[in-house]
């Protein structure tokens, strides 16, 4: 069976409520302290690994207990957790989260996701297989795991989040990309690409190096180009309570569905359902479904 390589970030998320939020040098009493597992990358890799893919994540966390306690998570979901790097001296990623008045206010602190280095990807990615990245560790990393991964017959996906013009030199080297459109405006800005529509401007992007651009749209759904083809789905009709880590569901659950041989429309349609349901349940790993409860909702 072929794998999925995902290549990104892993951090503990600590979240506090407060009924404000206080001002500088402020000490203020909140009501709620809870922490989760996040990093664009690890919520990626249990979206796939719950639609049954086999999966093996390449990341790094600092020598501490939130290191330890997001490692084990994953390998609970069935990841493969061996290149998962521990660094010495350097703190695990962190999101440190006030939420008030039905706003976030965020910190995140990348840690020993600023350390990821793309050899030990290299290293586990053979033919047929997908290796997936995102944009919160080093595009360095990303580039030298993505050519080892194209030269061992693998297929690359990239979601540029949060997007950067550093993507640029990934580009090439990037067979799927998936973008939601603020990330695709910014990418043809940089890229001088223009076009009337999300269709035409996911279109220009091709002449950049991917050979399919998807762009999510939210509720709306999403429009997917090739050279030759356009797919446009809508969105499901769902009652939202949290749309955190939707484009995660969306993109991990993408690389599963290409990774089981069904074709892009099907992983497409499929990736469109489980995002939707999984912007029905809050935070982000907690509420990405199986491959049952997807099955079940478009049946
Ligand atoms: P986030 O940063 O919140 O994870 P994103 O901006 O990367 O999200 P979106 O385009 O908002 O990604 O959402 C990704 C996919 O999730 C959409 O293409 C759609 O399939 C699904 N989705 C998101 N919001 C909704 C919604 N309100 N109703 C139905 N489906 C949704």
């Amino acid at each position: 069976m072929p794998r999925i390589i995902v290549l990104g970030s892993i951090n503990m998320d600590l979240v506090v409520t407060a009924d404000r939020f206080p001002g500088p040098g402020e000490t203020i009493a909140g009501d709620a302290f809870r922490t989760f597992s996040g990093g664009k990358g690890a919520n990626q890799a249990v979206a796939a690994a719950r639609m049954g893919a086999k999966v093996a994540f390449v990341g790094a966390v600092g020598a501490d207990a939130f290191g330890a306690d997001l490692v084990a998570g994953m390998a609970a979901e069935g990841i493969d957790t061996a290149a998962v790097a521990t660094i010495p001296g350097v703190a695990t990623g962190t999101a440190l989260i006030t939420v008030a008045q039905g706003e976030n206010c965020i910190v995140v602190v990348a840690g020993a996701n600023a350390a990821v280095d793309g050899a030990a990807a290299a290293g586990l990615v053979g033919p047929g297989d997908r290796i997936v990245a995102q944009l919160e560790v080093p595009v360095a990393a990303i580039a030298s795991a993505f050519a080892a991964a194209r030269s061992a017959g693998a297929e690359t996906l990239l979601n540029a989040a949060p997007a950067q013009p550093e993507v640029r030199d990934l580009l090439p080297l990037t067979d799927i990309l998936i973008v939601n459109e603020t990330e695709l405006d910014l990418i043809a800005g940089w890229l001088g690409a223009s076009g009337d529509g999300v269709a035409a401007r996911a279109r220009a992007l091709i002449a950049a190096g991917p050979s399919t651009v998807v762009v999510t749209l939210g509720a709306a759904g999403l429009v997917a180009v090739t050279a030759a083809a356009t797919v446009e789905l809508g969105g499901h009709r769902v009652v939202p309570v949290d749309t955190t880590g939707a484009g995660d569901c969306f993109v991990g659950t993408l690389a599963a569905g290409l990774g089981s041989g069904t074709g892009l429309a099907d992983a497409l349609e499929t990736a469109n359902a489980a995002a939707a349901l999984s912007v029905q349940k809050p935070g982000a790993a907690p509420s990405m479904p199986r491959a049952e409860d997807v099955r079940a909702f478009l049946s």
